[in-house]
């Protein structure tokens, strides 16, 4: 091997060394993808408890985090099962509230088509936790059949009304929301049986903030897709199109057929 050589095959070796980048310690994501700037946190009147499951937790785009930092009240809790969590049983323990859990099923009350003034079904004068399960379909499905006190817990659902923005991911129904978008549209559906003005749009900010992280996300991709860009670095390539082709969302809000 002559030194022209040597030194090629060093510079090869170097490019397809990974990228390690500053993290940030809020929003979990690489400086250049940082979004916290544009967080908005508002009070929603609605205590949600957001139930991230660990591989979620990991994954970069954690919409059930990036909707925590927004909500004021909210609680965020990694696990997987939940039957002995001190936080969710405290929360589950709370005589000042009602708790419910979203999640479709055929005992669950569907909010969209519910006959009953959403205010005769939880009056304003307790307090409305909300669980919401943050992970794919498949591991929020095990988190239910696990979690004994996530079980008992009174269910709610709702009928999405327009498609997923998530075009990040692959999403099996066009029915199935992100965990931020499920969260949107509960705010949007209690709205002012809660004493939340939704007319006045605040709540909007979820699906803004979720915009800009989805457009940020595919620009990456983008960019990663096209050899030839700038940097040379190959790092974002094969993570990106394993993400394109990731495990389908939890879809929230859709009825399902059994229990
Ligand atoms: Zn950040």
């Amino acid at each position: 091997m002559n030194v022209g050589e040597y030194l090629r095959k060093k510079r090869e070796r170097e490019e397809d060394q990974p990228v390690f980048r500053k993290m940030c310690v809020q929003c979990r994501q690489p400086e250049f993808s940082c979004f916290c700037e544009h967080i908005k946190s508002f009070d929603p009147k609605i205590e949600f408890a957001i139930l991230i499951h660990p591989l979620e937790a990991r994954r970069r785009v954690a919409t059930g985090r990036m909707a925590h930092l927004c909500l004021e009240n909210s609680h965020l809790i990694e696990g997987h099962n939940y039957t002995d969590d001190e936080r969710v049983n405290a929360l589950i323990a709370r005589e000042d509230a009602e708790k419910v859990i979203l999640y479709p099923g055929k005992s669950a009350v569907n909010l969209t088509q519910s006959q009953t003034d959403l205010s005769t079904l939880f009056p304003p004068t307790k307090k409305l936790i909300i669980f919401v399960i943050d992970g794919t379909w498949a591991t929020a499905r095990q988190t239910m059949n696990v979690s004994r006190n996530l079980k008992m817990l009174p269910k709610i659902c709702f009928t999405p009304a327009a498609p997923s923005q998530f075009r990040v991911r692959k999403q099996p129904q066009p029915e199935c929301h992100s965990t931020i978008e499920a969260i949107h549209h509960t705010i949007d559906l209690f709205g002012d049986s809660r004493g939340f003005k939704a007319s006045n749009h605040e709540h909007d900010h979820l699906l803004r903030l979720f915009g800009i992280m989805v457009e940020g996300q595919l620009e990456l991709i983008r960019k990663a897709s096209n050899p030839r860009r700038p940097s040379g670095k190959s790092t974002w390539r094969t993570k990106s199109r394993k993400k394109q082709s990731d495990a389908a969302h939890y879809p929230v809000g859709i009825q399902e057929k059994t229990d």
